[in-house]
């Protein structure tokens, strides 16, 4: 009603704003007494290689479906498991899930899991996760973390700490999302990182030349510091085409595949003997 009277008012904002906070307040309770084990689940999406279109490694997304609620998304219910300190159990729960995919996967392919700025942080979660990996005796190299640049600058000491750890492991670090924080690269050549993934943005608007200027600048700064260059969000033959022509190592996205229940992926792979069978 509100909406209907005084579009873009201050009391439309209000109205809006208050139906947000109870719904993220619903979307909480939910994840308190959620049965996480059994309504989290994770999906699987492909990274290929740009030069022969062979699979690297998938990417395993959180998905929630509740049944009171439907499926939530990952960037719904992960900002709220922060907010409401509720992540670190999520993650352990999701690693767990997402290493024991890992395991039914061809041994020449890796998996990425997203981490969040409060596990990086938290001590106990990166023993739990260090635990985790010894116990699902996958090889360690064949994990990549994924950590965006906002959530290692917030506590570089205690981040850098976590990572020289994991890394240490023999785990490969992703720079995620990158170039949506304040990408100060000073600090990249301090840290173990291994791999930089371009944020979908950078694929956006592409016709436009001073756009695809900051690709291929974007390429080349991964290539001068010996970084994996990933493109996210590709969804066009164009967009393909312009990382061929940059160099850009690996692209994920719609124009390969979307995310797939990793059941699917698994089943998928190991009938198609390790090729990509999409
Ligand atoms: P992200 O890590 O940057 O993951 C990539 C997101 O882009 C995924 O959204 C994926 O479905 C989407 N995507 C992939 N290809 C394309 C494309 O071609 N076009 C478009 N428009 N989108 C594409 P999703 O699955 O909704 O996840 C959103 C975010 O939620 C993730 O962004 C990540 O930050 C977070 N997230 C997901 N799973 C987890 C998790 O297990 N733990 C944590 N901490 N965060 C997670
Ligand atoms: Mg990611
Ligand atoms: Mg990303
Ligand atoms: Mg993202």
């Amino acid at each position: 009603r509100a909406k209907a009277e005084a579009p873009g008012s201050a009391v439309y904002y209000s109205a809006e704003h208050e139906s947000e906070i109870r719904q993220d307040r619903a979307t909480e309770a939910a994840l308190r007494t959620a049965d996480l084990e059994a309504e989290m689940t994770v999906h699987l999406q492909p990274i290929v290689w740009v030069k022969d279109g062979s699979l690297k490694s998938v990417e395993a997304l959180a998905r929630w479906t509740n049944p009171e609620l439907g499926s939530v998304g990952p960037d719904v219910f992960i900002a709220i498991a922060e907010r409401s300190g509720l992540i670190n159990r999520l993650t352990k729960i999701l690693f767990r899930k997402a290493l024991h995919h890992l395991a039914d996967l061809p041994e020449d392919i890796s998996l990425s899991f997203n981490l969040s700025a409060y596990d990086l942080t938290n001590h106990e979660t990166i023993l739990s996760i260090v635990a985790l990996i010894r116990q699902s005796g996958v090889r360690p190299d064949r994990l990549i973390l994924e950590l965006t640049e906002t959530a290692v600058m917030q506590d570089l000491e205690t981040a850098r700490t976590a990572m020289d750890l994991l890394h240490r492991l023999g785990v490969c670090i992703a720079l995620d999302d990158f170039g949506t924080g304040q990408s100060n690269l000073s600090y990249v050549h301090k840290l173990p990182i291994d791999l930089v993934k371009l944020d979908r943005s950078f694929m956006a608007n592409i016709d436009d030349p001073s756009s695809r200027n900051l690709v291929c600048a974007a390429v080349s700064l991964c290539q001068s510091l010996e970084l994996t260059c990933i493109a996210e969000g590709v969804e066009t033959a164009e967009q393909f085409a312009l990382l061929q022509s940059v160099g850009c190592d690996a692209y994920q996205g719609y124009y390969f595949s979307k995310p797939v229940p990793a059941a699917d992926l698994v089943a998928d792979l190991t009938q198609a003997n390790g090729s990509v069978g999409l």
